[in-house]
């Protein structure tokens, strides 16, 4: 873990995944695994934990000013990094990947190592599914949206319910990220099959430091930081506290999900 200060990378490419969502490929290569993540310095508006969606790249959902302006950047634009940074998915036995728009960034460098073998991927409509042709290449991608554009028409975890699709039981891990809303159903289907040590979900929290000195992103009841013990928590852990409640803004206040 490197906890220096940011290297300064250039931008060299930028690939629109859907209206939403661009890749931006970065000049450095990172060594990491997949689910960790980097503090990403946007020169003159602040420092954001990203994914690494590979070695080479950030896949960003623009969502507030960072992102924004991260959203924005042309080729030849200069951001920092720091780390890779935290825990990481497990990559052994039957994987199952589910995920909601983003939440596909840190699971597509899972899947594009041949670990996964059903990958579940939900957004509101076609457009805005991101990596699909890549998935579709190395898993076996299974598909849903809000608005029936493609695939099964509903919502991601809906698919869980069709034991033709999918058998829960079949898989040794079940690999997941995306909005919390969606997780604590997962954890739920996990939790009434016995299954909640095999689920494994990718925490987005409020981040400052990133290695687990500031504390903003601890968690109740465990108290433990996500940046450093997460951001990938087994299923179990996350029972009876604040996932899928709550979760604290910069100040500390508690924000209903
Ligand atoms: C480990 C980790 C990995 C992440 N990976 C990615 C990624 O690959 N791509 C990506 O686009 N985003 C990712 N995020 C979320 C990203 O960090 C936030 O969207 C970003 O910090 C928002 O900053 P902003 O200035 O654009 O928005 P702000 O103005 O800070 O906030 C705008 C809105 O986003 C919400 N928000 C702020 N911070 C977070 C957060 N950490 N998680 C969820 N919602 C937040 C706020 O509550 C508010 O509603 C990740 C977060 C974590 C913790």
């Amino acid at each position: 873990m490197d906890e220096g200060p940011p290297h300064v990378v250039k931008i060299e490419r930028v690939v629109r995944e859907t209206p939403s969502i661009r890749t931006l490929v970065l000049s450095e290569e990172f060594e990491f695994r997949p689910g960790q993540f980097v503090m990403v310095w946007v020169p003159g508006v602040d420092e954001i934990p990203m994914a690494l969606s590979s070695r080479v790249s950030i896949s960003v959902q623009k969502v507030g000013d960072a992102t924004e302006a991260l959203f924005g950047m042309k080729p030849g634009d200069r951001i920092g990094i720091r780390g890779p940074y935290g825990n990481y998915f497990p990559d052994r036995g039957e994987i199952l990947a589910i995920c909601g728009g983003i939440g596909a960034a840190p699971l597509l460098p899972l899947a594009m190592s041949d670990c996964v073998n059903t990958f579940m991927l939900g957004a509101r409509s076609e457009d805005e599914l991101p990596f699909i042709d890549i998935l579709d290449e190395c898993t076996n991608l299974l598909v849903a949206t809000d608005d029936d554009s493609l695939g099964y028409s509903g919502f991601v975890t809906d698919l869980l319910d069709d034991t033709d699709l999918v058998d829960l039981k079949a898989f040794d891990q079940v690999c997941v990220c995306g909005p919390e809303v969606m997780m604590k159903v997962v954890l739920d289907r996990l939790v009434a099959k016995d299954m909640a040590k095999k689920g494994w979900f990718s925490l987005h929290r409020y981040m400052k430091c990133g290695i687990g000195i500031c504390g903003s992103c601890c968690i109740d009841p465990l108290g433990i930081c996500v940046c450093r013990e997460g951001p990938v928590i087994r299923g179990d852990l996350l029972l009876d506290g604040e996932f899928g409640h709550y979760k604290r803004d910069g100040a500390g206040r508690r924000r209903m999900i």
